[in-house]
């Protein structure tokens, strides 16, 4: 299987006291204006070791803006942003609200932006690399990992996703839903101790998003933690162990998935989830 990043030991203790799982990503109060408007206002988010999480919510709520901020590609106003680490990577704690030097907030950018991999909407693939190039770009140039390592781990991770006879193909000779594979497979050989999806399914032909679907599912299961910003609330419910749902930069509920997407207690959920379902 995919090497699990951070994982912990399992210990037999009795169900009914064993502890939740550390958290891997703790926000707190994240704030991000782009000119006068505010996108994210005071957001927290907790993210334990295995977990997925599904953000939901309407179009233009932050969901996005959430996870490129955690990913360096934003610098957030405010807020703090900590992961705990996985065995390869150090804890990292970052307080954007702390007046620091442009050299020192560059830096810790660059740490959080190794603590996790972003599947995105459009794959973001480059065009003129094949697949293997695509995927092992990451881990040679970024991680400096050895070129014949990061190949046969990369000719792995496609055999999974089951695109191991597309390894020398371009982008363009595959379809939507084999490129977001060849996305996911990229993220996923970075060894993030996080992955984090951007509505990996909205730009795909409707027959294509189950496959990239049950790949997110098969990750899942193999103990990967996740965020997903996602509109599929049946795979939702389904997959992720907690929902949290945003509106207007703010978080108006989180909880186990089936409390939030079956029995809401915000109006602005109800409203959300029956509009959807
Ligand atoms: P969601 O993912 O929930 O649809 P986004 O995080 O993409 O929401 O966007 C939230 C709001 O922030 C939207 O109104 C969007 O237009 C605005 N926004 C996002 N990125 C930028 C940017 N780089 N510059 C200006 N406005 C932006």
């Amino acid at each position: 299987p995919v090497p699990r990043p951070g994982s912990v030991a399992q210990h037999p203790a009795a169900p009914d006291v064993a502890p939740a799982p550390a958290p891997l990503l703790t926000v707190r109060g994240l704030a991000k204006s782009f000119g006068d408007h505010r996108v994210l206002k005071d957001i927290d988010l907790t993210v334990r070791r295995g977990d997925v999480v599904a953000l939901i919510g309407p179009s233009g709520s932050g969901k996005t803006t959430i996870l490129r901020c955690l990913n360096g590609l934003e610098t957030p106003d405010a807020g703090v942003v900590e992961f705990a680490g996985s065995p390869s990577a150090e804890p990292v704690t970052v307080d954007f609200g702390a007046s620091t030097s442009a050299r020192a907030r560059a830096r810790d950018i660059a740490r959080l932006r190794d603590a996790s991999a972003m599947v995105f909407q459009s794959y973001n693939l480059f065009p003129h690399r094949t697949v293997l190039q695509n995927v092992i770009e990451g881990p040679v140039r970024v991680q400096k990992r050895p070129k014949q390592e990061a190949t046969a781990d990369a000719l792995e991770l496609l055999k999974r996703v089951g695109l191991e006879s597309k390894a020398d193909a371009y982008p363009h000779e595959l379809s939507g839903g084999q490129q977001q594979r060849v996305g996911i497979v990229r993220a996923l050989a970075l060894r993030p101790a996080l992955l984090l999806f951007d509505e990996p399914t909205s730009a795909l032909d409707p027959e294509l998003v189950g496959d990239v679907l049950t790949v997110i599912r098969d990750l899942a299961e193999q103990g990967w933690t996740m965020l997903i910003v996602t509109h599929e609330l049946q795979f939702a419910r389904q997959v992720a162990s907690t929902t949290v749902f945003m509106d207007g930069g703010v978080v108006v509920e989180s909880g186990p998935s089936a409390d939030v997407l079956e029995s809401p207690s915000e109006p602005r959920t109800q409203q959300f989830v029956r509009r959807l379902t």
